[in-house]
């Protein structure tokens, strides 16, 4: 039998087993084609199925707008950074961001590299421990864009509500939450987010832009960083990542078939309270110092008394097949993410553990 462990890993991380398996299936004769599917040419009717079948699930489950177009790109999340402030920044506008924790001070690196930024809202003085209320973030009018993190990965604090900036297009960083709730896309000028939280593995980024931002985006770029070389040819300008648009098709086909983004973000809830009641229930041997109302359903961070227990539980919590529970290197302590494919057990095993820990720990 194969073994298949908890992997709590927070990027890449764990696939549902039936995608996995379907690749494995197909993968040496894809289909009667003698070939596997990344041998092949990607402007071939078998990819083509593949590409198109991906982009439709990504419409249905995220319930994609006609005015929106979705692309599927390279270079990660992490190109966004970049792209997002080259396309959508007009040489006299400023950038305006939210500074959650680590991965939006990345992007606002960017940005600052790139033009005039400024940051709206920090909550660095507060240790990243809570995300900004939809009322305490005030805006000009004029910005090119607001862009913020809906999911900070590492710290684990997660928006809830969304920040209504009028005429000034939201740009949100969904790469470790989208897909696990449904989220009202007409709302925003562009999502983006990296595949390899909960869409599928690493290789390719989604980025879903208002059709007119395209339009009216800054011309002159490489052809790669221009949204609009990307957008007429439906993602296929140049060779795409097959193998991972092909894997992600195949996870998002699982998400449709248990149940779609409602079923999600049930699981999400279920398993975030699971682990999160733990440490509730821990008279404070576990503790989690972000505040209530922004905790992640995705990333769970929390810390035990020492740095040597915290090493103890890891070590233990790999024996009995829990694995990535290590928090990010810059903030230390654990981290449970769990993300869509990660069961129901996975959260209910760790959750016992994390009491029988303490018990024997105290
Ligand atoms: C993982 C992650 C990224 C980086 O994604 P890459 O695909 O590795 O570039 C960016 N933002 C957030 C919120 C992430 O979780």
């Amino acid at each position: 039998m194969t073994k298949r462990i908890f992997n709590f890993s927070a990027g890449p991380c764990t696939l549902p087993l039936p995608a996995l398996e379907k690749a494995q299936a197909e993968f040496v004769d894809y289909q009667g084609a003698g070939m596997s599917l990344i041998e092949m040419s990607h402007r071939g009717k078998h990819y083509d199925a593949v590409h198109s079948q991906a982009l439709a699930n990504l419409r249905e489950l995220l319930d994609v707008p006609a005015t929106h177009d979705i692309l599927l790109l390279q270079g990660g999340a992490t190109l966004q950074f970049a792209m997002i402030p080259m396309n959508l920044r007009a040489a006299d506008k400023t950038a305006a961001y939210v500074n959650t924790g680590a991965w939006a001070k990345k992007a606002v690196a960017d940005a600052k590299g790139l033009g005039e930024t400024k940051v709206v809202w920090s909550g660095e003085s507060e240790q990243f421990k809570r995300v900004p209320g939809p009322n305490e973030i005030s805006l000009d009018g004029d910005e090119a864009y607001l862009h913020i993190t809906s999911n900070e990965t590492i710290g684990g604090i997660e928006f809830n509500e969304y920040p209504d900036t009028g005429s000034v297009p939201l740009i949100a960083d969904m790469s470790s939450h989208i897909m696990s709730r449904p989220v009202d896309i007409s709302s925003f000028g562009l999502i983006y987010a990296g595949a390899q939280k909960n869409l599928g593995p690493a290789g390719t980024a989604v980025v879903i832009i208002r059709k007119d931002l395209i339009d009216s985006a800054n011309k002159g770029l490489p052809a790669y960083m221009s949204y609009a070389t990307h957008a007429p040819k439906d993602s296929l300008y140049n060779t795409p990542p097959v193998f991972a648009i092909y894997m992600m098709k195949l996870t998002l086909d699982w998400v449709k078939e248990v149940g779609g983004l409602e079923e999600m973000e049930k699981r999400a809830v279920t398993r975030s309270k699971l682990i999160y009641d733990a440490i509730e229930r821990s008279d404070g041997y576990y503790n989690c110092p972000m505040a209530p109302a922004s905790r992640s359903r995705m990333n769970v961070c929390f810390r035990l008394p020492s740095e040597d227990l915290e090493k103890k539980f890891i070590a233990e919590a790999l024996d009995r097949e829990m694995s990535g529970l290590k928090g990010h290197r810059s903030v230390g302590g654990c981290r449970a993410s769990m993300y869509n494919a990660m069961p129901i057990e996975g959260a209910e095993t760790l959750a016992r553990f994390m009491a029988e820990f303490r018990k024997n720990n105290s």
